[in-house]
């Protein structure tokens, strides 16, 4: 997104994947699109001021729209619906705060979320298993490696150069231009955008130290018969739970389940043991899909910061946006245009400059901490 909207206000621009365009969590991810930051956006208004915290409540509104924008005027074919998403209380205590909190949603942001009490339930989702919902029309679901090939498409067509199997290895500032190592040859550039997220390497150390590599997981079932997929999802919504170490999981547009979370937060685990491990989590969900085969299993990398918030921002004159805390489908698309934008000179801030961009003393690139993390929030779902 980066790349196409300075293509269009005129420069010459290359995208370097050391793989194939696409080939990180763009292409492999969840496909699902709401409102709002990792960081809850109640947490926003406790942490900034009302009006940057309004600010960065808005982007995510935007940011929505935009990818409407892009599938209409950029003809992307990648199955974008908009049939909201229901956000399902896996305890008692958490359907109390949901209610609390489209409270505040109304009052505060004039934003409509929809309270569906435990008896209500079953017209929206076919299982018993939680404890009530909150609707987000606003919310919707795209196929994420038709959305990210839609959107190199129309970077090609917009003169980007797309240079695939390029790794980039060093790169070194030389007075007012950058020299780029890659892995096919060397590069002169005016200005360098690093947006590696999850796959975050050496390139510049003091950024590897703010965003942490996490995993996480989907497995897709095979086509449903009709019947059982209006019984699970009689609206066509997207759904995740409450819980720390969340589950998200929708109906595909060619009606398999697919079922996303994580046991740990380990990047690498094998994807028949996440399978396993995931299967068991859907079947205590929904046992009437015991019997239904599995058809794909995979796991990508998420880029999570120590303050669930996405950010832009410069390292030894190298621009940069990541951070997306498994939110990204939309956030990133916006943070693309938004750096586009503030590098062509067509806006001069972002509020995602403007938060700072912590680390930790203790994390120097490599998440040893990640096991430790995860027992904590497994504990947290025991007793919150
Ligand atoms: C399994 C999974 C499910 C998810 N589900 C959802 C969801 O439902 N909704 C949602 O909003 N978000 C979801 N996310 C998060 C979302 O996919 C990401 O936030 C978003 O795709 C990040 O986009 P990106 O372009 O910044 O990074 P990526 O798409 O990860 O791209 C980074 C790229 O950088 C490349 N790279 C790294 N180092 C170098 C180098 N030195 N040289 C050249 N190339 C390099 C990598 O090969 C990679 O392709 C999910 C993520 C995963 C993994």
């Amino acid at each position: 997104m980066a790349a196409l909207t300075l293509a269009r206000a005129g420069a010459r621009v290359a995208v370097l994947e050391q793989q194939t365009i696409g080939w990180g969590a763009s292409s492999r991810n969840g496909g699902m699109v709401s409102p709002g930051l990792k960081l809850a956006t109640r947490k926003l208004f406790k942490q900034f001021d009302a009006e940057l915290a309004r600010e960065l409540w808005q982007t995510s509104l935007d940011a929505i729209e935009l990818i409407d924008e892009l599938v209409r005027n950029e003809g992307i074919d990648c199955n974008w619906q908009r049939d909201g998403h229901l956000h399902l209380a896996s305890k008692e205590a958490h359907f109390e705060a949901m209610r609390d909190n489209a409270a505040w949603f109304r009052d505060a942001l004039g934003h409509t979320l929809r309270v569906v009490p435990s008896a209500e339930l079953r017209s929206e989702i076919g299982t018993d298993k939680y404890f009530g919902g909150v609707i987000d029309d606003v919310s919707g679901a795209l196929q994420p490696a038709k959305y990210v090939a839609g959107l190199a498409k129309a970077a090609a067509v917009a003169g980007v150069r797309l240079m695939e199997q390029c790794e980039v290895m060093h790169v070194a500032r030389d007075r007012d231009t950058f020299q780029v190592t890659t892995t096919r040859g060397l590069l002169r550039a005016g200005d360098v955008i690093v947006a590696t997220n999850g796959y975050t390497g050496q390139l510049l150390p003091e950024l590897q130290r703010r965003v942490v590599p996490a995993g996480s997981y989907i497995i897709v079932t095979g086509p449903l018969h009709p019947d059982a997929q209006r019984e699970i999802s009689p609206s066509g919504r997207m759904f995740y739970d409450s819980k720390w170490f969340l589950n998200y999981f929708r109906l595909t547009p060619d009606g398999r389940m697919l079922w996303g979370g994580r046991n740990s937060l380990m990047p690498d685990a094998d994807a028949i043991q996440s399978a396993q491990a995931l299967r068991r989590q859907m079947v205590r969900v929904f046992p009437q899909l015991a019997e239904v085969p599995l058809t794909h299993s995979w796991s990508g990398r998420l880029g999570l910061t120590f303050d669930m918030l996405p950010h832009i921002g410069r390292i030894d004159g190298v621009h940069y946006a990541l951070g997306y805390n498994g939110h990204g489908v939309s956030i990133a698309t916006y943070l693309g245009r938004e750096i586009g934008l503030l590098l062509s000179g067509a806006k001069s801030r972002s509020p995602f400059m403007d938060i700072p961009h912590p680390t930790r003393f203790f994390y120097d690139g490599q998440p040893w901490f990640l096991p430790l993390a995860a027992r904590y929030f497994q504990a947290r779902d025991l007793v919150s």
